[in-house]
This record gives C-alpha cells, structure tokens and sequence, in this order.
C-alpha cells in the first residue's frame, strides 16, 4: 500500500490510563524502579520499557516522538525542546574533530550560524554549495565529510533539494543525508526518498499555533538510541528535552496538520498566481516558474500541495518595509518571523531570519533587500485577501514598473 503520511498518524491508537481518549501526560521527571538491579541494567542500556529520568525518555515525548515517526515513515523519532535542539546534537552525534560537513548554503540561518561559526571551535568544518547542483555537491566531498545537510525546501529562497539524487550520492560515499523538513511537513517524505535523518522544527507547520518551540529527530532505533545514549548521547548529554506538558499539546495539534497543509498550500498557491500575474517576481515551487517545480512535483504526496512558504521582491527595503507595516494595519497578517501559523506572517529575510548571513554572501544567492517572505495563513476568504494586498501595493506604488509574466 501506498505510504500515506496523515493515515499513519491517525492509525495510532493510544489511550490514557483511565481510558481516556487522549494519553495520559507524564508529569513525572524521575521514575520509581521496583529493584535496584532494573535501575542498574537500565543506566547500561539494556532496560526496554523502563522509565529512568524525563530528560531521558517520558512516556509523553514517546508518543509525540512515534506519531512524527509514522508521519516521516522512520524507525523511531526523538523529540527536542526546540529546532535547533534537534538540529545540534545530531551534528554533534555524526562528527568529531577533524570531520567535514557539506552542506547547503541557504538553509536557517541559526543552523548555518551553527555549522560556520561553532562547529568550527570542535574542528568541524564546513562548505556551503548551492545543493540544486549536483556536481558541485559532490565536488565538495571530501574524505573527512561526514554529512550531507540541506532543507527540502530552503529558508528562505525556496530552493528544493532532489532528495533521491542527494541519498545516491550520500550512499556512494557513506554519508549521512540529513534533511530538514520544516518547511513541507507531509507534503516532502525525506525518508521515503533515502534521507537517513529527518529533522523539523516543530515550531512551525506541525505545532501551527505559535505557542511554543519544539523539534524531532525521525531515524533508525539506532540512531535515536546514539542520541539518547546515557554515557555518550548528544541528546541526552546537552539536554535539550522537551516537556511532557508541552509534548502532549503538539501531540493534540499534529492531529489536523493534514487538513492545515492543504488549506495553505491552496492559499499560498492562489496568491503565489496572482501576485505573478501582476508582473512582482515570484518564488513559489508551485508555480512552473520555479527552477524545481518539477522535482518538488517528482517528491511530493501530491494532496498537501506546494506548501505554505512563497517570496516576492519588492525591488527595495524601504517598500518591503513600507508594504509590511501597511498590511499588518489592515489586519492582513503579522509582521513576525516564523511560520505555519493560522495568520499569515511576513518578515524581510535579509534583515532579520538571515542576518547571520554576511551582506555579499546575501547577494550572491539572491537573498535581496526588497524580498519579503510569506507564511501564508488559513484565511478562509483568499481573494478578498489578495485583492486587499494588491491595494496596499498600488497604494505605495509597488506594481508600478512590472514585467507581465506569463502563467503557463
Ligand atoms: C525555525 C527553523 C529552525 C529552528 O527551529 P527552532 O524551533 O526555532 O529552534 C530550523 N530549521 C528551519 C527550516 C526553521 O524554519
């Protein structure tokens, strides 16, 4: 049977203690043993089932973690306190002194902070490459390179990673390809297509109220135990864990991501036409404009759509800004960094997400000042909400030099 990402995360059957409909939250940080020799086996690691301490293992990051892992299509999944919690310690578990990391040049900017500024302090280096050229990727393997990394669809340009293309070349040179899903939750199946890790920051699309930060790390039971490991686990040892109480609310939201991804994607699709056809550049990988439209189209579960992520460029910062400020008086969204939220958000990437990014580097991958970046929300009436933002671009004279492109 075909592998359907929103079934399996529905298929799972968990109740709470007293029948309840929903798992009971464990509101405990330590566990009791029922002998002394259990809690010995359970510190060397050989305890299956048993509960030793939360920053370890609680029962209710286990059933968040086994719902993103059903949804991702791995083994197991670890959840973590937040993205970057994710994101850090499965760097810090696959490298030691003296590796190498190739990895994409537009991806977060606090992952890419991460791997050009800190790692190198543990003698962990890093290239960056434009990861939609292949070549170049593989070109920048060296025997050292322990990771491949990249984002499914990149923050914030938008770029899209040929996953399966990327798995063959990590294979060829055993690699681990690690993918950041963050932005195509559903909609991208990294696993399926031969990542090793899939990582998300569950801040965003899956969590989708902007109420908290949070991540997971989806893999094979044996990363996952590598992480987890007591005497050497980057997890367990850096302690980023997210809390029971917190677990068990993204657990109640990841239920309707299915219906969430479809309704931005459909919006963000509209908009994404229509900002197109008044001549303002456009990035969107559901437009045939975009250079891998048809890779994105090649990967995806086709029900959930292009995503909820398009950019424009307004040809300046100070209209970008003008245009921001504008829209967010008219109720039309937020000005706020993020994503996946019900209301739409919308922020200048060079100027604030990106900042980490040095200016000239900025330019040279088309990270340009008058570019805004769009989380479109759940709005149930799209095209009174185009028709307010194109008045608000009128209004600062935004559509006045355009270049009519054509939709094919
Ligand atoms: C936000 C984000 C992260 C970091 O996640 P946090 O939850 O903020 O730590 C990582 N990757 C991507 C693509 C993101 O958008």
């Amino acid at each position: 049977m075909k592998f359907k990402p929103a079934n399996n995360i529905q298929d799972l059957q968990y109740f709470g203690e007293f029948g309840g409909v929903n798992p009971s939250i464990s509101d405990s940080s330590t566990y009791t043993f029922l002998s002394a020799k259990t809690m010995f086996d359970t510190f060397e690691g050989n305890a299956d089932g048993c509960y030793l301490y939360s920053r370890h293992t609680s029962p209710s990051n286990l059933y968040l973690g086994e719902a993103l892992a059903a949804m991702e299509g791995t083994e197991t999944a670890n959840v973590s306190a937040s993205g970057m919690g994710a994101i850090t310690p499965v760097i810090m578990q696959l490298c030691g002194a003296g590796d190498h990391v190739v990895s994409s040049r537009t991806i977060y900017g606090g992952t890419y902070a991460f791997l050009k500024n800190f790692t190198p302090r543990f003698d962990i280096q890093t290239s960056f490459v434009d990861i939609t050229k292949l070549d170049v990727v593989e070109a920048a393997i060296t025997k050292n390179t322990k990771i491949l990394y990249c984002e499914s669809v990149s923050n914030p340009l938008l770029e899209v990673a040929d996953i399966a293309a990327l798995a063959k070349l990590a294979k060829k040179y055993n690699l681990k390809l690690v993918v950041d899903n963050t932005f195509s939750p559903l909609s991208i199946s990294p696993a399926k297509l031969g990542a090793d890790v899939v990582i998300h920051s569950l801040t965003k699309f899956i969590n989708g109220s902007s109420d908290t930060v949070g991540g997971v790390v989806c893999g094979t039971q044996e990363f996952i135990n590598e992480l987890k490991d007591v005497n050497s686990g980057a997890s367990m040892l850096l302690g980023s864990t997210m809390d029971s109480l917190r677990s068990a609310s993204v657990l109640k939201n990841l239920r309707t991501l299915h219906i969430r991804m479809e309704q931005h994607s459909k919006n963000a699709t509209y908009l994404a036409e229509q900002f197109q056809l008044l001549g303002l550049k456009t990035v969107y990988p559901g437009l045939v404009s975009h250079p891998s439209h048809e890779i994105f189209k090649s990967m995806m579960n086709e029900k959930y759509g292009f995503g909820g992520m398009l950019t424009i460029d307004v040809g300046s910062l100070d209209k970008a800004n003008a245009l921001m400020e504008m829209m967010q008086n008219k109720n039309l969204g937020y000005l706020a960094v993020s994503l996946g939220f019900y209301k739409t958000l919308f922020s200048a990437p060079g100027t604030s997400t990106s900042s980490e990014i040095p200016e000239d580097e900025q330019v040279e991958m088309g990270l340009t000042d008058g570019l805004i970046r769009f989380s479109i929300g759940l709005d149930a009436d799209i095209e009174r909400t185009f028709e307010m933002m194109k008045a608000c671009m009128e209004e600062l004279d935004i559509l006045e030099k355009r270049e009519v492109v054509e939709l094919v």
